[in-house]
């Protein structure tokens, strides 16, 4: 084997090493690690257990037995794979059919379409929705992949200032387009606070556009049936479009939209990413099935959660640590610099505890953090190992 970096040839591949280099020497560089067993509260790793703080898996039900079981049936009678596509020959299942009514039942809507993936229902349904001459509003911390949604439409970007429903009023003002969107975040992925939807569906009304939310961290955590941030909020309005992933708290994989009939037929004539990718694997529909159903009769995952949150809060405060607040899962215990959030995750993983440093390019620059999301089975020994480290490894925090 020749070095791909000393060879002339491989001369594209240098400059690849090249910025891997610098991404080294900024603290930025990434590798995944792997685990030897479910993403769970708590994760082995080298045979070690760590307390996991690391995983959106909020309720634990990635591995409840019934949800297992129900993935384990769905093999067997259905297979390990759909075959093809939704609208192509023989690619919907009955299951499909299934999950969509269970999941419009849940968001409480008319109907709801499903995607391989929360990424692939948003770059589907914003560049469905909106094109060249249109208009969409995006917080300016709205996920990677609503981003990527609306640079794929084409359609004129106007980003405002985060949960800022002033800037966003004053950047409707100023438009002029026949259709807009407002696309947001429910709970935002890195900062585990709310977007102002009262106000945000106040200015739809007035402007008269759409709103889509995502609710990829909102979905199984907020509301007495979890529902998400509308149910918190307790708002109801054919402007809002729901987007959701069944691979957070609902413990399984893909993406879903929820809306009114007619949206909901339309993005299944026109999203690309819903209509040119194989449909969902009949297992993971199954689970999906099962754990949505688990997740409405049995608020107790909910309530645990919330406690176990309230507790870490209270505990990481008391310590001196930093983060906005919230009635949410994830906090962001804000650090500032790269390198030095670096030192702390690992640091708290020599004393037990799996929290992730989060750095740019997912985070704006000079905002690193280290990211603790808590899980409804941690248990009140887990919580007491998590504030132990964390005040032992108090003094690198700068
Ligand atoms: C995780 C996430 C997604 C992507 O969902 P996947 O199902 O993991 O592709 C989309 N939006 C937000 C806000 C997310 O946090």
């Amino acid at each position: 084997m020749t070095n791909l970096a000393g060879n002339k040839t491989y001369s594209v591949f240098n400059s690849l090493a090249e910025e891997l280099t610098q991404f080294q020497a900024a603290g930025l560089y990434r590798k995944p690690r792997s685990f030897t067993g479910p993403s769970s509260r708590v994760v082995a790793k080298e045979g070690r257990e760590l307390v996991c703080l690391a995983s959106n898996n909020y309720l634990g039900l990635s591995t409840h037995p019934s949800v297992i079981d129900a993935a384990m049936a769905a093999a067997r009678s259905f297979g390990t794979g759909s075959g093809a596509s939704r609208l192509v020959s023989s690619g919907t299942l009955e299951l499909h059919v299934r999950l969509e009514a269970t999941i419009a039942r849940f968001k409480e809507t008319e109907d709801a379409v499903l995607f391989s993936s929360g990424y692939m229902a948003n770059v589907g349904t914003i560049s469905a929705l909106v094109g060249p001459g249109d208009m969409v509003f995006t917080d300016k911390l709205n996920h990677a992949s609503v981003i990527d949604g609306c640079r794929l439409s084409g359609a004129r970007m106007r980003v405002y200032h985060h949960a800022d429903a002033i800037d966003l009023q004053q950047l409707l003002q100023s438009s002029s387009s026949s259709r807009r969107l407002i696309v947001t975040d429910g709970v935002f992925s890195m900062d585990g606070d709310l977007a102002p939807l009262p106000e945000i569906l106040e200015l739809a009304k007035l402007f008269d556009a759409w709103i889509l939310v995502d609710d990829a961290h909102a979905t199984g955590v907020l509301g007495h049936y979890g529902r998400g941030t509308l149910e918190y909020y307790n708002l109801r309005h054919p402007r809002l479009i729901q987007l959701g992933t069944l691979s957070k708290a609902v413990g399984v994989e893909g993406g879903f939209v929820a809306g009114p009939r007619i949206l909901i037929e339309y993005l299944r004539n026109k999203a690309r990413t819903f209509i040119y990718s194989t449909a969902p694997a009949p297992p993971v529909t199954a689970a999906a099935i099962k754990s949505l159903e688990i997740l409405q009769n049995e608020p107790k995952w909910r309530e645990q959660l919330r406690n176990n949150s309230v507790k870490l809060r209270e505990g990481l405060r008391a310590l001196g640590y930093t983060f906005l607040n919230g009635p949410t899962p994830i906090i962001p215990v804000m650090i500032g610099d790269p390198a030095q959030v670096v030192t702390l995750s690992r640091a708290l993983e020599t004393h037990g505890v799996l929290v992730p440093a989060i750095r740019p390019p997912t985070v704006p620059k000079g905002t690193s953090r280290l990211r603790a999301t808590v899980m409804a089975t941690h248990t009140p020994g887990d919580l007491e190992q998590v504030l132990a480290a964390f005040e032992v490894v108090r003094g690198l925090a700068g």
